[in-house]
């Protein structure tokens, strides 16, 4: 069974929008988070700001109308790298990082959207590479099946019909972020009430990565390389083409074998990677 964590911190983007397709690339216009103790079934604290989008600037009438966000306010509001580093600094401050910098608490979405499309698309259109931020960012539980699974349930629906089902009241504006936030929040904690689980439901495909260098090692020959997919399957097969032998293991930094894609989605840049035929000791 996965890890269910105690403590989740729930987020919901809001963005560039118009009616039909968004302005490409669609950027982030509102960057919530509320921290919720699901242990002492509790809202410990709260993140919240506008953001300015650079690419589109001006807000469609549209987008005002649905999120209530205007104009003013993103014209005043930091760009996305300063807004993000600032969710970094408060995630930190309420001690949400172990000392080896690995997190405590998952991130909670309505949906796979914020954390499977926009912040990939935000990241991109920001120049900030997404495996440069600590992977909780690219990690999610989607609440949407946490409420499916402890009300037995068998198709989604948004988060009006949820609260509904749970016998609460929509609060503050749909749409806006940081309201969505608090609704999520007050969701979690009457699933939480009913014995739900809080385990990770999502995580970034391999294919939002970008290419990653490494050093590959084979005997004393060692190629550098970019794995352009980090799927293990690609990095044997990238292995076996170098070294002109079947490669069919490899050996992470930490000298942990590397047994599915996991653990190549988390390798930092220019690590080396040991990799053995059928024929050769693995150690
Ligand atoms: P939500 O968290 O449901 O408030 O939606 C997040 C973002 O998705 C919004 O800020 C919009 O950019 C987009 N969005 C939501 N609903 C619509 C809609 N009906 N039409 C177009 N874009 C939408
Ligand atoms: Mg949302
Ligand atoms: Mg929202």
């Amino acid at each position: 069974m996965s890890a269910a964590f105690d403590r989740v911190v729930v987020l919901d983007f809001e963005a560039t929008c118009q009616p039909g397709v968004p302005p490409s690339p669609q950027e982030v216009i509102e960057f919530p988070s509320v921290l919720v103790s699901l242990r002492d079934r509790a809202v410990l604290d709260s993140f919240g700001t506008f953001v300015r989008p650079v690419h589109h600037p001006a807000l469609s009438a549209f987008c005002t109308e649905l999120t209530t966000i205007r104009q003013e306010d993103v014209d005043a509001a930091p760009v996305f790298a300063d807004v993000l580093a600032a969710h970094r600094a408060w995630l930190e401050g309420h001690d949400l990082f172990d000392s080896q910098g690995r997190e405590r608490f998952a991130f909670v979405t309505c949906g796979d959207w914020d954390l499977q499309t926009m912040l990939p698309v935000q990241c991109a259109a920001s120049g900030i590479p997404i495996d440069a931020l600590p992977r909780a960012y690219r990690r999610w539980i989607n609440i949407k099946k946490v409420f499916l699974d402890a009300m037995k349930k068998a198709k989604t629906t948004g988060m009006p019909a949820m609260l509904q089902a749970l016998g609460l009241d929509l609060e503050g504006t749909h749409h806006r972020g940081i309201d969505d936030c608090h609704n999520i929040a007050r969701l979690a904690l009457a699933l939480a009430d009913r014995g739900a689980r809080f385990e990770l439901t999502g995580k970034l495909a391999a294919s939002h990565y970008p290419e990653l260098p490494l050093e590959l090692q084979w005997g004393d020959r060692r190629e550098r390389v970019f794995l352009k997919k980090r799927h293990l399957a690609t990095l044997l097969g990238l292995a076996s083409g170098l070294f002109r032998t079947r490669i069919v293991r490899a050996l992470g930094p930490d000298g942990a074998a590397i047994e599915d894609d996991d653990p190549l989605a988390e390798l930092p840049a220019d690590a080396r990677v040991r990799v053995f035929s059928a024929r050769d000791p693995s150690t």
